[in-house]
């Protein structure tokens, strides 16, 4: 204890370390204590008995910590008597110990001129637990910032570099150690100047004008294409503090895909235009109710602008056999819309319309159905390729193949074909068929006295009486000379002899002009073979009969009809 004449001024001392918000313990040369607050009991947890009878020796209090672990492991004396050999030292100190309940005590011991020395007591695990806890931000952002794919730098009032990245680093190709600690934006600006980034320009002068630039603190973003040819997006933000610029984040995105993307789609799109511009194709969709919601180059095949397609019902466009005008042609149908209906892919299915000016267009459509995600059918896309021309060109080749091309009349293979089905139908309806040949009487004598054209124009001629004199559903063919096929169908031989006559009359009653003016009468005989559902003989052995007519018909005499059934053949 200290001695009693200094008791009123230590019971003063006692009044103001109380009022501290510290803990405080004083001790004497001799390392007894002469004073403590309640702060640095209730800090220490040190028990009432410790301070009843008298206050406790630094050893004391060493000790009794030492047993309670408050040292940490050790024998208690060994680690008391370093803590007084400590004290003994007499040397300022500031030292943190975490007590064994957790609490965190900054300690800062002074010796006082008399020998003695006060000590200071903060619970200071509040201000430790912030501090590690902005500590653990810094370390996440830093993780973060690492992390981003774009590259980040932040730059202050003075332009100094206080933070970037990885990314900021790879991007900008920097050297692995360029970037550090107090680094200027000038000193980033002028290493890049120096090895050429902003092409051929005095690196000095460039760093000036990039600084008052950067000196104006204002938003900016701008595409940068670096030499190895990737493009950077740079974009930098004004970090504001009460209004005042205090720096500017400034991100670089490497956008080089998106621009090379952007390139490619708006490439593919101009070659798509390109290509449906310059050739006999357009391209369209329709809704689910069949209407055209979009159409692309359709005015060069039918004449109408694309705009004034929109809206219209897609189906109703085109021309089915049910067509009141004849656009498709002769034995032509247009491939059936059932597809479309079914939901189904088009391939090439050929579609007949009407261009604008009435003409008929042949189209060859590929399209496909469009479902969204949920599978709800939305309409159709595709693409119509006009195929008039082909089309046409593809019928006359039929038409040469099976045609005689001076009289326009079935060649043999045609009539031998419709022959062969005529049989066939035969075995079904057991109705018997006939087959005339017809053969032009002197006609040599024609070629002869004017001419092979005018001959050539007497054969049309006939071709074209022979042909109108007949029903539809019978076929007149030449296979070369002055003699022609007549196939009727469901005919009894009666009946062909009659047709026969017709004929024959028919051709004897017509003029046939000549290039003077004049006209020239011409006279057919015609041999007649029947075609009986039992008989079954074969094409040859049919005209052999009809030929035999015919030479029976010139041996009467010629201009007349004989059936070839009842002349006998030169073989029985
Ligand atoms: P017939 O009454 O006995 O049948 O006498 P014809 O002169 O008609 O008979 P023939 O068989 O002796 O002669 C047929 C002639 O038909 C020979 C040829 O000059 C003519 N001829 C055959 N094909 C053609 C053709 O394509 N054009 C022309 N202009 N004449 C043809
Ligand atoms: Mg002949
Ligand atoms: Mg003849």
């Amino acid at each position: 204890m200290p001695d009693s004449g200094n008791a009123s001024a230590n019971g003063a001392l006692q009044a103001i370390v109380d009022f501290l918000p510290s803990g405080v313990s004083l001790f004497d040369r001799d390392f007894n204590m002469v004073l403590c607050n309640r702060i640095f009991r209730e800090l220490l947890e040190f028990p009432e008995h410790l301070f009843t009878d008298r206050l406790p020796s630094l050893e004391d209090l060493a000790l009794f910590n030492a047993h309670r672990g408050e040292y940490g492991p050790g024998e208690p004396a060994n680690l008391a008597a370093q803590v007084v050999e400590r004290a003994k030292e007499r040397r300022p100190h500031v030292f943190e110990r975490e007590r064994p309940n957790g609490r965190i005590l900054e300690i800062r011991g002074n010796p006082l001129p008399d020998g003695g020395f006060v000590s200071i007591y903060t619970d200071i695990t509040d201000r430790k637990r912030a501090e590690q806890e902005a500590r653990r931000s810094a370390h996440y952002l830093d993780a973060v910032v690492n992390a981003l794919p774009q590259g980040i730098s932040v730059v202050n009032e003075a332009l100094d570099v206080v933070l970037w990245n990885r990314a900021f680093v790879n991007l900008l190709n920097l050297p692995e150690d360029f970037m550090t600690p107090g680094i200027t934006f000038a000193d980033v600006i002028r290493f890049n100047a120096r090895r050429g980034d902003y092409g051929e320009v005095d690196p000095e002068e460039k760093v000036r004008q990039m600084v008052d630039l950067a000196r104006r603190f204002e938003r900016h973003k701008l595409e940068r294409e670096l030499r190895d040819g990737c493009v950077l997006e740079i974009e930098g933000r004004v970090v504001r503090e009460e209004d005042h610029p205090v720096g500017f984040v400034t991100t670089y995105t490497d956008i080089t895909d998106r621009v090379r993307n952007a390139e490619t789609i708006r490439r593919v799109r101009d070659l798509m235009s390109d290509a449906i511009d310059f050739s006999p194709t357009y391209i369209w969709e329709t809704g689910s109710d069949g209407r055209y919601s979009f159409v692309q180059g359709v005015e060069k095949i039918l004449g109408f602008k694309d705009d004034e397609m929109l809206g219209t019902e897609r189906g109703k466009q085109f021309c089915t056999e049910h067509c009141d005008q004849d656009c498709l042609g002769p034995g032509v149908r247009c491939d059936r819309m059932e597809p479309v209906r079914a939901r189904e892919t088009l391939d090439r299915c050929t579609l007949v319309t009407r261009r604008a000016d009435g003409s008929v267009v042949w189209l060859s459509s590929s399209a496909q159905p469009i479902f969204e995600e949920g599978g709800r059918f939305v309409g159709y896309r595709g693409v119509d390729v006009d195929i008039t021309e082909l089309s046409l060109a593809k019928r006359e080749l039929e038409q040469m193949a099976l045609h005689d091309p001076m009289t326009g009349l079935a060649n043999r293979r045609k009539f031998c074909a419709r022959f062969d089905l005529e049989r066939t139908r035969q075995s079904e309806t057991r109705k018997s068929f006939a087959l005339l040949l017809v053969d032009v009487d002197h006609f040599k004598r024609v070629n002869d006295q004017f001419g092979h054209l005018t001959g050539d124009a007497c054969l049309r001629l006939v071709a074209n009486q022979l042909s109108t004199a007949l029903r539809v559903t019978d076929l007149v063919g030449r296979f070369g000379g002055e003699e022609f096929m007549v196939l009727l169908p469901d005919s009894t031989p009666d009946d062909a002899l009659q047709v026969a006559e017709t004929l024959r009359s028919k051709i004897e009653s017509a003029s046939f002009p000549l290039p003077d003016g004049g006209f020239l009468p011409l006279t057919i005989s015609l041999g007649v073979a029947r075609c009986d559902p039992e008989g079954g003989r074969d094409f040859e052995a049919i005209l052999e009969e009809a030929d035999r007519g015919v030479y029976a018909a010139k041996q009467a005499g010629r201009n007349c009809v004989r059936a070839g059934w009842l002349v006998p053949s030169a073989s029985a």
